[in-house]
């Protein structure tokens, strides 16, 4: 549940949150909460579905890859919170596509 809250002069509106309501879904059974923030857990599931059966992954749904960013596939690349590195972080996810990258040039660079 939110409230539509106003400035004085009116000039800027927006939502607070006024209370949660939960519902149990075992019984249906619904509760309200008075709250005035919520967090919101969007979870761990990695957005790589449309590549399965295309790339090896893991019980997790994660693409596998070798330390250099090589998947099961040759001159198939990934890099960052899709695959299996440890960590979600933008941090690792910019070293991994950066491997990745350089990867891919150097095994096309072995190919010529
Ligand atoms: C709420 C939240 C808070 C976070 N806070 C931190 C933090 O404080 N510090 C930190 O280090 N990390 C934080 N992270 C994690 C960090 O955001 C990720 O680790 C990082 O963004 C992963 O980078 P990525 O390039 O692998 O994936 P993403 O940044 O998710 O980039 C993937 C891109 O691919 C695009 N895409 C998806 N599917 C397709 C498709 N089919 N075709 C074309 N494009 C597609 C998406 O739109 C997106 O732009 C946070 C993450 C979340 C969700």
């Amino acid at each position: 549940m939110s409230k539509h809250l106003r400035s004085k002069d009116s000039s800027i509106s927006f939502l607070r949150i006024a209370s949660v309501v939960a519902k149990d879904r075992v019984t249906g059974e619904t509760t309200e909460y008075p709250e005035s923030g919520v967090f919101v857990q969007i979870g761990l599931v990695p957005n790589a579905q449309e590549f399965e059966g295309q790339v090896a992954m893991n019980k997790r749904g994660e693409i596998e890859t070798d330390s250099l960013g090589r998947t099961s596939v040759k001159n198939v690349y990934a890099a960052g919170d899709v695959t299996d590195s440890a960590y979600k972080q933008i941090i690792i996810a910019m070293g991994s596509g950066a491997t990745a990258a350089l990867t891919a040039v150097d095994d096309r660079n072995r190919m010529e």
